[in-house]
């Protein structure tokens, strides 16, 4: 009995630990990983997932989701989701009850109120309060107050809850939830629900999930790529590793730039790594040999 739960950042913890129990349960990963994202996005104190994210530069909390089922490859997103607490749900649905694999907006919003997904207010006090405080400094630093420019865009906040999971009949799956950067432009999407580069995972290899700066993560199909190392034998660690040192020094060598970019890579055996280009990045995973912990992660360049 071989199965794992690797989610992005320490907030995800408490939902990776539900998850584990579900699939030692007999649960399937499909449910693992919606279960860890809607911990997540339930929290209202992460302010860059479901209720309580920071909103964007108009004040309207703005969320983006994905999931991935390995033993078929089919996709559920949902994109610039406004007033549902949990668009992982609604992604999840629009895989397995939509004839689509992308809704948006307000396409998004009318499915959901078709299937009876109910309204939500996704503001919370805190929210409020970090908004004004950025739109002052957002007033203070641009000239056009028009939300974040090039130079600035990723020092509002950021995260997201990506997710991978094996259960104990070998198929996997992957999601991500996440409202995107703070002070974004009103339908700005990132990486997260971007297949290939926010999340991906086929049960024939494995799968990864990414966090950071979407303009630059979605540059290198960040997320497609690491899989497709595991595909030739490297191991999760190896993959994650990999992957982020390939886009950051493509990115480098032209832009002398790049934004933060990290993942968390799982394969169909019940091994998981992670890996980022800075500091800080922490993930939680647990499994059949390893109890829920946080990991830390070195900067790989
Ligand atoms: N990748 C997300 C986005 O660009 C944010 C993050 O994960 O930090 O929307």
């Amino acid at each position: 009995m071989t199965w794992s739960v690797i989610a992005t950042w320490k907030f995800s913890i408490d939902g990776v630990k539900a998850a584990g129990k579900l699939i030692e349960d007999g649960g399937k990963s499909l449910d693992a990983v919606e279960l860890v994202a809607r911990y997540v996005e339930d929290d209202p104190s992460v302010d860059s997932v479901g209720y309580g994210g920071i909103p964007n530069i108009e004040g309207e909390v703005e969320l983006d989701a994905a999931i991935m089922n390995g033993e078929d490859l089919s996709i559920g997103v949902v994109m610039g989701v406004k007033g549902y607490k949990n668009p992982i749900s609604i992604a999840r649905k629009v895989l397995t009850d939509s004839p689509h694999n992308i809704l948006i907006g307000q396409g998004a919003e009318e499915f959901a109120a078709r299937i009876g997904f109910e309204k939500a207010i996704l503001l919370t006090d805190e929210s409020i309060k970090k908004w004004l405080e950025r739109k002052k400094q957002l007033a203070t630093s641009s000239k056009e107050n028009k939300g974040c420019n090039k130079e600035n865009c990723d020092i509002y906040g950021h995260d997201t809850v990506g997710i991978v999971a094996l259960d104990i009949f070998k198929n996997m799956a992957c999601a991500t939830s996440t409202s995107g950067i703070a002070m974004k432009q009103r339908g700005r999407v990132g990486d997260s629900p971007l297949v290939g580069s926010g999340f991906y995972v086929d049960n024939y290899i494995g799968g990864a999930a990414a966090t950071g700066l979407g303009e630059d993560i979605m540059k290198g199909c960040i997320c497609f790529y690491a899989v497709q190392l595991m595909g030739e034998g490297y191991s999760p660690q190896e993959a994650a590793e990999l992957a982020v040192k390939k886009i950051h020094y493509r990115l480098f060598e032209k832009n002398g730039k790049v934004g933060n970019i990290a993942i968390v890579c799982a394969d169909n055996k019940g091994n998981f790594g992670g890996a980022a280009n800075h500091e800080g990045f922490e993930y939680a995973a647990a499994s059949d040999k390893t109890l829920p912990a946080i990991y830390k992660v070195k900067s790989v360049v």
